[in-house]
């Protein structure tokens, strides 16, 4: 498969985990998930176990769950911060379960989202009381061109098989200097780098693409957008893939604490004893080392080599066609930060 970016379709491996790989495109730099799949099997991955159980929850464990709530209000405060006063129309590309999208609309914005989960969009609609979700792809949503005053997608580009054409119809349906957000787990941090495998944001083969300031900066500017501001922290991201990430390299044991918190007990294969006590031994060792944890994710998103990459990108006039948005990026800066990651 062509690199998105570049077309290039020379690759090298940088990470192996399990029957996947991470791999490099020489062209470039962008980081992407080997072996390829199809849409419609990426669409099945969420279908099924995204949200998985009763009410929609996308973790099982009570405590886990009332914090993510408290996130998404977190996010909605920094969207009305962005964007001022209502009204306005916003749009979440993946919006989940619609918690962001319900606080904005209490505060008088126009919400509108898009979600692939049958399960999410019922409870966005049925429970939360939002009209706007759209149960499918951007690219059927088919909204009128020039039409969104903000645009956000939070850890959702690094599942798309095609960005740039999401992106090219996120210009589309956005309003002339409106602003996109584009937040994902940062493939050029530091602990990516160090814990390879081990890095709980890889989330292979769920993400596609893996990203960095760089690679993210390049496609996006390729299809009109302009760069405005990044950071490199997440309070709901970084601190808790950096902890879960140093756990799986300390117990060599594939993420079991998370896959007990997404799945409950059940997900880490057995509700044995034995396998419980490890659990309740990673949670305490967890509990140690929160606070240093929270403190050196802290310091790596100011060093700009934080798990989590965010960047609010303006939308320029005119995008180029794709063959110029293309040759536009060879010209640009070629690979950076990604090279010594495969040294
Ligand atoms: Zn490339």
């Amino acid at each position: 498969m062509a690199c998105p970016l570049c077309r290039g379709r020379e690759t090298e491996v940088c990470v192996e985990i399990g029957v996947h790989q991470v791999r490099r495109c020489t062209g470039c730099g962008l980081l992407s998930t080997w072996p390829d799949l199809t849409r419609e099997q990426i669409a099945r991955l969420y279908g099924d176990c995204y949200y998985a159980g009763s009410g929609a929850r996308r973790f099982q464990l009570g405590p886990a769950e009332m914090l993510m709530r408290l996130f998404r209000y977190g996010r909605a405060s920094r969207v009305r911060r962005v964007l001022g006063r209502a009204p306005a129309r916003i749009l979440d590309v993946g919006c989940g379960r619609g918690y962001m999208l319900r606080w904005l609309q209490d505060w008088g914005y126009e919400a509108h989202g898009t979600q692939l989960s049958s399960a999410a969009v019922q409870f966005a609609r049925e429970d939360l009381g939002l009209a706007n979700i759209y149960h499918g792809d951007l690219s059927e949503a088919g909204y009128p061109g020039e039409w969104f005053d903000f645009i956000s997608l939070y850890h959702v580009f690094e599942h798309l098989p095609d960005p740039v054409e999401q992106l090219r119809e996120l210009h589309r349906v956005l309003k002339a200097d409106a602003l996109l957000y584009l937040e994902v787990p940062n493939g050029g941090s530091l602990p990516a780098r160090w814990l390879k495998a081990d890095w709980l944001a890889w989330d292979v083969p769920r993400h596609r693409f893996h990203y960095d300031v760089d690679t993210l900066s390049r496609m996006a500017r390729a299809c009109g957008f302009a760069p405005v501001r990044a950071h490199f922290f997440s309070l709901e991201y970084s601190p808790a893939t950096l902890l879960l990430s140093l756990l799986a390299a300390a117990f060599r044991d594939q993420h079991m604490l998370f896959r007990c918190l997404t799945q409950g007990f059940a997900g880490v294969g057995t509700a044995a004893p034995a396998q419980s006590a490890r659990v309740l031994v990673q949670g305490a060792v967890a509990c140690l080392l929160a606070a240093p944890v929270f403190l050196a994710s802290v310091l790596l998103g100011w060093g700009k080599a934080g798990d989590t990459v965010g960047i609010y990108f303006r939308k320029l006039q005119t995008a180029p066609s794709r063959d110029a948005s293309v040759e536009a990026t060879r010209r640009m800066a070629g690979p950076a930060a990604m090279k010594e990651f495969c040294a």
